[in-house]
């Protein structure tokens, strides 16, 4: 996707000034969907061509590993029978297998599955039964790893790693001495090492079983795809802005390389409106005191190449730590202006406050006047403290 908006964005800069290809497009904007609690229920079986998710557990949400699969217009259901799973000829375990996951029957079943062509893909395996599956020796949790490094390897699943800063993906910053658990695996000698970690243990093995294949990832999606997308990674970006960071889509294209290699006649699901080949969003982060000024300037280059954009701003009403409130006066007549002119307004939140990170992650429904929740005052009480006590 990242690739995408890079060669957009330079196809824009290089071509004739009046590109007649670029041109604003009007997308209904749906309601909020609530995802049912239950993916099982929400993703359901209905083709042959599905890849099976088995949900081994509901200690980790499935969110990682649905919202990859959603992301590459990979057809899925997600199922906790077994049965039905291997019906499907590629499956996915997830979030992963301990000793009391499967008996003795099952881990027979995932075997002749995989002797018989299928292929399985799962992460974080530690069952004991399940290692001449996947051909591990040892698995050690560690929440000491900061980095995954991809061999020179040529496994299908590595089809679209092909930029160093993809065969090197960076889980986190070295200052924190500790981040989210892995598994490092050694090999059993049966399977093959398609990446490790930084201090050498296998982060991705791949065995070949019969005419199938099966793959196992020591790390979660949930960490290494959702964590960074809503910014609970620890700082596991190389650079903070204007530099191709592939360390989320490097497994999400994984997936889909799987996909396409593992499965006949594999066919992905359209994922942009209108069944165009691609799609480039324009926004601006209108979040500090000096980028309402520069509005005027983008919207007016916009203009001339007719398209339009969406101004993210901040409802930013009082001063604070961080900086003067900027709501008011000027900068609103900015904002009308480009609302009448056709471009659209988004919420870049209220504040960026540096008390943010202390407050408890909600459900998305929450709102200041509740009760129990912070309010502003508390907001901006909580970011001077952090603020005072830094200074210190
Ligand atoms: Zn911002």
């Amino acid at each position: 996707m990242l690739v995408i908006l890079a060669l957009l964005a330079v196809s824009c800069r290089t071509g004739a000034r009046q590109d007649t290809n670029l041109h604003a497009a009007e997308v209904p904007v749906h309601p909020l969907v609530h995802s049912s609690a239950d993916p099982s229920s929400e993703f359901v079986e209905s083709f042959a061509m599905q890849v099976a998710v088995f949900q081994t557990s509901e200690e980790e949400g499935m969110l990682g590993v649905v919202h990859a699969l959603s992301e590459m217009g990979i057809p899925f259901f997600v199922t906790r029978d077994l049965d039905q799973a291997l019906r499907h000829s590629l499956v996915i375990v997830y979030p992963g297998a301990n000793g009391a996951t499967f008996n003795s029957q099952q881990v027979s079943q995932l075997n002749l599955h995989v002797h018989n062509g299928g292929s399985v893909l799962s992460f974080n395996v530690v069952a004991g039964a399940l290692k001449s599956v996947f051909g591990f020796r040892d698995a050690i949790p560690s929440r000491r790893r900061h980095r995954v490094i991809f061999n020179a390897s040529s496994d299908p699943i590595e089809r679209y790693l092909n930029r160093p800063e993809e065969r090197e993906v960076q889980l986190g910053n070295l200052r924190y001495e500790e981040i989210f658990w892995t598994n490092g695996y050694s090999s059993d000698g049966t399977s093959e090492v398609l990446a490790n970690f930084d201090d050498g243990t296998a982060a991705v093995l791949r065995k070949k079983l019969g005419s199938g294949t099966s793959y196992l990832f020591g790390l979660s999606f949930q960490d290494v795809i959702l964590r960074n997308q809503i910014n609970h990674d620890y700082d596991a970006e190389r650079h903070y802005a204007n530099a191709f960071e592939p360390g989320s889509d490097v497994w999400i294209l994984a997936l889909r390389a799987w996909y396409e290699s593992a499965q006949p006649g594999a066919v992905r699901l359209g994922t942009i409106p209108n069944a165009k080949q691609s799609v480039l969003l324009l926004s601006h982060d209108v979040d500090w005191e000096n980028s309402f000024d520069p509005i005027l300037e983008f919207s007016a280059m916009e203009e001339t190449q007719h398209v339009k954009s969406t101004f993210f701003i901040q409802t930013k009403y009082v001063s604070d730590a961080n900086s003067a409130s900027f709501f008011f006066g000027k900068n609103l007549a900015n904002l009308r202006k480009v609302k009448a002119q056709g471009f659209s307004i988004g919420s870049h939140s209220v504040i960026h406050s540096r008390g943010f990170n202390k407050f408890e992650l909600g459900a998305g429904e929450q709102r200041l006047s509740q009760p129990t929740g912070h309010g502003v005052r508390d907001l901006i009480a909580l970011s001077m403290r952090t603020c005072s006590a830094r200074s210190e």
